[in-house]
């Protein structure tokens, strides 16, 4: 068996120790002679695993019990039509900070719900930044404060929780969930595909604190669609290998020393990058350097053909995915909490080897 080091921005990388287990068990669950894939999801089995997936990512996250949470469908991308339809009534506002182009895409959707207020946008540098607190227009009685915490496609992250006076964040953190400690009381709704820090792909985590969960809309809203039929129970067939894979990394994370742990730990590889990249002008990073993200770390060469070069040889040295997103050219090295300090170190050298010999 081969495995390379895989820098994909999504489905990403996952701990070696958890597609293990899961290939252990693929054929027979614990003795139930059936894979988890081929049973109830009313069944004690899954309840549990649910049940299990949902503690651990309370106490991983220090959450509450105010807290509540879902396991949805339809992706991150579900979630820009989701929260509004929800959380925001024809007569209100809601502030959005546009910082990339998910963001974008959310305000997009919440425009057909109820007016939306741009507190910020870096549209027009590039998305090379995230605003200071200062800088955000919010508006007296906000609904709620959206904001993309790290910007997936061009290499920016929040480096804490904008200041929004008491209005409830609502976070799209699909890119850097459980990646470093959060301040939970900021927030009304945490999302995130799982696809990129706590699972496979076809499950997205939705927290919702319970005043919005209360007061949350479900006159015209379909059943399905409704934060309230799912809050308590679970509604109807859930994608039941994600979840179970999402319980398996979490655990994962947890036996590594949770949030605290996976902050020093990304910081350090994204450290190593970023230090390359600044040494001189061969690599040029694509972001202002206090918007700087730990997951997603982005880099132009001098020109497209050495770009092409470069992905090439990456691939040598078993180095894979790192080309930028189709919008925005370059390279995109994705560090989430699986990817080992020995993949970000062989990157590293590649880097340094790579700019001695073209440079
Ligand atoms: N938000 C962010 C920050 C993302 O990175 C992505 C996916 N790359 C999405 C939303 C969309 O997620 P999905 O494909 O699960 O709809």
């Amino acid at each position: 068996m081969k495995r390379v080091f895989n820098f994909s921005a999504g489905p990403a990388t996952l701990p070696l120790s958890v597609l293990e287990e899961a290939r252990a068990e693929l054929l027979d669950y614990q003795g139930t002679g059936r894979s988890i894939m081929e049973m109830s999801h009313r069944s004690p089995e899954y309840t549990a695993i649910d049940a299990e997936a949902k503690e651990r990512l309370h106490s991983l996250m220090g959450l509450d019990d105010r807290f509540h949470i879902m396991f949805l469908q339809g992706g991150a991308s579900a979630q820009f039509m989701q929260i509004p339809f929800n959380l925001l009534r024809e007569d209100q506002a809601a502030d959005y900070i546009d910082t990339g182009r998910w963001s974008a895409k959310a305000i997009k959707e919440a425009k057909r719900f109820g007016k939306v207020n741009v507190a910020y946008s870096s549209a027009n540098a590039n998305y090379d930044h995230v605003p200071t607190d200062d800088q955000l227009s919010l508006s007296e009685n906000a609904a709620y404060v959206h904001y993309t915490s790290n910007n997936t496609v061009c290499g920016t992250q929040f480096p804490k929780e904008p200041e929004t006076k008491g209005i409830p964040l609502v976070c799209d953190a699909s890119s850097d969930i459980l990646s470093r400690p959060i301040d939970v009381d900021r927030y009304g709704l945490i999302y995130a595909g799982a696809q990129k820090n706590i699972g496979p792909a076809g499950v997205t985590v939705v927290i919702i604190r319970d005043d919005l969960l209360q007061a949350s809309k479900t006159e015209d809203v379909p059943t399905i669609l409704r934060y309230q039929t799912h809050a308590e129970k679970i509604f109807n067939t859930p994608p039941v290998f994600a979840v179970y894979m999402v319980n398996k990394v979490l655990k994962w994370a947890q036996d590594q020393g949770g949030v605290d742990y996976f902050e020093t730990f990304n910081r350090k590889k994204a450290d190593l990058l970023y230090q390359i990249i600044d040494e001189d002008d061969f690599y040029q990073g694509t972001t202002q350097k206090d918007s700087r993200s730990l997951m997603n770390v982005t880099f132009r060469l001098p020109n497209e053909e050495l770009e092409s070069r470069f992905l090439e040889e990456a691939k040598t040295h078993d180095l894979y995915a790192l080309k930028g997103h189709r919008s925005v050219g370059g390279i995109r090295t994705s560090i989430y909490n699986a990817m080992p300090m020995e993949g970000v170190q062989t990157l590293g050298n590649f880097m340094k080897e790579f700019r001695n010999q073209n440079g």
